[in-house]
């Protein structure tokens, strides 16, 4: 009797507390963290191995990291991949592509994180602009400087990435991506420096905002066709049938022989990576044409890093039968290009394309 007496007090109590405690952890964004290795995954290793070794952290390992994430959010993890970014494929982008996909379909998912190396961070995060099919936060994150480095920014870039995926504010911008405590939209950003912590930029359109431990300031909106506009889709996708499309880069002097062995060997389209607003020698532009007749999808882009490549300014696309790139770098161009010729060949359909992604 005694005993029974003392229980209904306990589990009061016991209730009180939960209650207490719950609404807080209830609350708290529900943010899905997908890994692919990097730098920020990176460990530091003998000097006899140069350096360092992007992916030698698990993603379990990334979170455990920063246990601060744990008051902002309730991370769920999963490796996608573990590499450094400069092996980066088709392959693990469908994948990546699905299980984005896959988790933002579900009720129990309010955003996601992608750790990922810095040196193709711009392009996967454009190639998800175009197939994700959700507008909520999907926000790619990395570090210039391995976990074990002094002074790592893997820990606070991590932090805000994950901040930034629960924020509503980040809902329908399409991919972002977030390092050094600037906030830039994936089509927009482009890694500009080897190795210094600032080296992402969007020199056409300027970075999307800030972030200061956890809060983000937004400065700009995302006007481009992105997610849940983009008519591209990862449905029907694999390896084997997404497009062959290669960057021709243009230099002094270029002549017109690497084009011709690409189009011999079939390719579907040729970027180029252009002088100037998308220029190149005269024997460079004849091989374009000469590919152009034959059907290769030709898209004139710009290696000089900014800009916009407009239709017929120095060079005339409308005769030779190009397409111009518009404001993406070669390397967003090439991704577009792939995902346009799964839909069209038509070389209308295609400008489309670059001027509205
Ligand atoms: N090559 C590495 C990568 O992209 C280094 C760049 C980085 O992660 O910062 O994975």
């Amino acid at each position: 009797m005694k005993a029974q007496t003392h229980r209904i007090p306990i589990v009061s109590l016991t209730l009180a507390v939960f209650l207490a405690a719950a609404p807080s952890t209830w609350a708290l964004p529900r943010i899905k963290v997908l890994a692919t290795g990097g730098t920020i995954a990176g460990a530091q290793v003998t000097q006899a191995d140069a350096g360092y070794k992007s992916g030698t952290f698990s993603v379990e390992d990334l979170i455990k990291a920063v246990p601060q994430m744990t008051n902002i959010a309730v991370l769920t993890g999963e490796q996608v991949a573990n590499i450094g970014s400069q092996t980066m494929n088709h392959e693990v982008w469908l994948k990546l592509a699905a299980r984005v996909n896959e988790a933002l379909k579900s009720p129990d998912v309010d955003g996601v994180v992608i750790t990922h190396g810095t040196d193709t961070m711009e392009e996967t995060g454009y190639f998800l602009s175009l197939v994700v099919k959700s507008d909520k936060p999907v926000v790619l994150v990395g570090s210039m400087r391995p976990a074990t480095a002094i002074s790592a920014d893997g820990p606070i870039n991590l932090y805000n990435a994950v901040a930034l995926a629960g924020n509503p504010e980040a809902k329908g911008r399409g991919p972002l991506v977030v390092l050094n405590d600037t906030i830039q939209y994936a089509r927009e950003t482009q890694k500009m420096h080897t190795t210094r912590m600032d080296t992402f930029a969007s020199p056409n359109r300027g970075i999307a905002g800030m972030m200061n431990t956890g809060k983000a300031f937004f400065y700009s909106t995302n006007p481009v066709r992105h997610t849940t506009k983009s008519e591209f889709s990862i449905a029907d996708l694999t390896v084997a049938n997404l497009p062959r499309v290669e960057v021709v880069y243009s230099y002094a002097n270029l002549g017109g022989e690497l084009i011709d062995t690409l189009v011999a060997q079939g390719v579907k389209g040729i970027v180029l990576a252009g002088v100037g607003d998308g220029n190149s020698t005269d024997a460079a532009l004849a091989a374009l044409e000469k590919a152009a007749k034959q059907g290769v999808a030709v898209v004139r882009c710009s290696r000089t890093g900014a800009g916009v490549v407009d239709r017929n300014v120095e060079v005339n696309d409308d005769k030779l039968g190009f397409i111009a790139g518009m404001e993406l770098n070669p390397q967003k161009a090439r991704i577009l290009l792939m995902l346009g010729l799964t839909r069209t060949q038509d070389i209308k359909q295609l400008q489309r394309f670059f001027v509205e992604y």
